[in-house]
């Protein structure tokens, strides 16, 4: 049986990162029977261009046929005056949505040859591994009312609503205790229950999830203010964070510069699980289009490579791949080699097809 991958590149350093991850695919394929079946598509403004839209009906048929979307990244200022409805991200939005893609996972993994890279202390981020698992289609970017409203007398008032129900806490908290049961079997559960009621309600859902279906799972409550310091003092006290779509836009940014480069996060956006395997799912870097790099040949792949690795892992459900990539990268990582975003003083600086190439001759070693 062959597993569908849909590459969407992108705009910018997207086109040149994803080139990478299909040669990573080719190599899955040919020396650890795979077995995917990789088609491409446009996203973003380069989609614009072509199809005067941020995403075509029929790269969004693609997408939905398909086991794994990996996407690169949209935008760029040759498109900053397009039309609000078919701006870049118009394209991602629209897979988010009509893919259903409710789970945010972003790792914050810290590889030991980069811990100087972190502008935390060694001993504060040698060994950090943690996830947060972020709701992403709930919450105050979508509650009703919204909008600006004219009060008069240059007055004005700005409206947003948080607002959660009951089953879109238990699906983001029943993704995070699965992964948890995966990893060192601890989940964190982030909200605001002093001062808002849809915490409350968050943390009510989640007490009564984990005792009813997942109590061999270590559960803690923290407050998402704590939790943004927590994060800073000490993140390797933590194991899976699983925390609302505001909350988890600054915690998952928090928790991705712990680690010291953009160039080097992966994401994965999930939809529902079949037994754990995902195949509504979407895996991106967690970097833009990089417009001020594009071109030049010099972008890091490492974030869109890991990116299919959690692929490997989620969607196809093959773990010691997935081991074996990230292990692969590693050891180019110690080997000093690096992209200029990663660089420091005695480092070999390597072009973005450079570093592919090694973690190639990487994954040949290691088999
Ligand atoms: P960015 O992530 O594109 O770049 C920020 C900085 O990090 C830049 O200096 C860039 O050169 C560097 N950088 C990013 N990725 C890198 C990589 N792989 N290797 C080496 N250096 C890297 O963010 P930005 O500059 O704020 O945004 C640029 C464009 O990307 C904007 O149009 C923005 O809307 C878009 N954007 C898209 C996404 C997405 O597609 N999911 C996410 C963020 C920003």
């Amino acid at each position: 049986m062959s597993n569908k991958i849909l590459i969407l590149p992108g705009d910018g350093i997207g086109q040149e990162v994803m080139a990478e991850v299909n040669r990573v695919i080719k190599w899955f394929n040919e020396n650890n029977s795979l077995a995917a079946e990789v088609e491409f598509d446009y996203v973003g403004g380069t989609s614009y261009d072509i199809n005067g839209t941020a995403i075509s009906e029929d790269a969004m048929k693609l997408a939905k046929s398909s086991d794994a979307v990996l996407f690169g990244a949209v935008g760029g200022p040759k498109w900053d005056n397009v039309e609000y409805e078919n701006r870049p991200e118009a394209g991602l939005l629209r897979l988010r949505k009509d893919l259903e893609l409710f789970a945010n996972l972003r790792p914050a993994i810290c590889f030991p040859s980069l811990v100087d890279a972190s502008a935390l202390k060694r001993e504060i981020i040698e060994g950090l591994d943690i996830v947060i698992v972020r709701e992403l289609t709930g919450g105050i970017y979508f509650g009703e009312p919204r909008g600006i409203e004219d009060l008069g007398s240059g007055n004005r008032r700005g409206v947003n609503t948080q607002v959660y129900e009951t089953w879109e806490i238990v699906r983001i908290a029943e993704v995070a205790f699965e992964l948890a049961k995966k990893r060192n079997n601890k989940v964190t559960s982030s909200e605001k229950r002093n001062v808002m009621e849809s915490g409350l309600l968050w943390n009510e859902e989640v007490t009564k999830l984990h005792k009813e279906k997942y109590s061999e799972v270590e559960l803690e409550h923290m407050l998402a203010d704590n939790c943004g310091m927590q994060l800073v003092r000490c993140p390797k006290q933590f194991d899976v964070i699983v925390t609302d779509n505001l909350f988890g836009d600054m915690l998952s940014d928090v928790a991705a510069m712990l680690t010291g480069s953009l160039g080097m996060l992966p994401s994965a956006s999930l939809g529902k699980s079949n037994n754990g395997i995902f195949k509504n799912a979407l895996y991106e870097p967690v970097h833009g289009s990089a417009p001020d790099i594009e071109g030049k040949g010099i972008a890091n792949p490492l974030a869109s490579i890991l990116s299919f690795a959690m692929a490997l892992r989620y969607s196809f459900s093959r773990e010691s791949d997935a081991l074996l990539l990230e292990k692969a990268i590693s050891n180019v990582l110690e080997s000093g080699l690096r992209t200029k975003d990663i660089s420091t003083k005695g480092s070999s600086i390597v072009s973005t097809v450079e570093m592919s190439d090694a973690v190639i001759s990487a994954l040949n070693n290691l088999t």
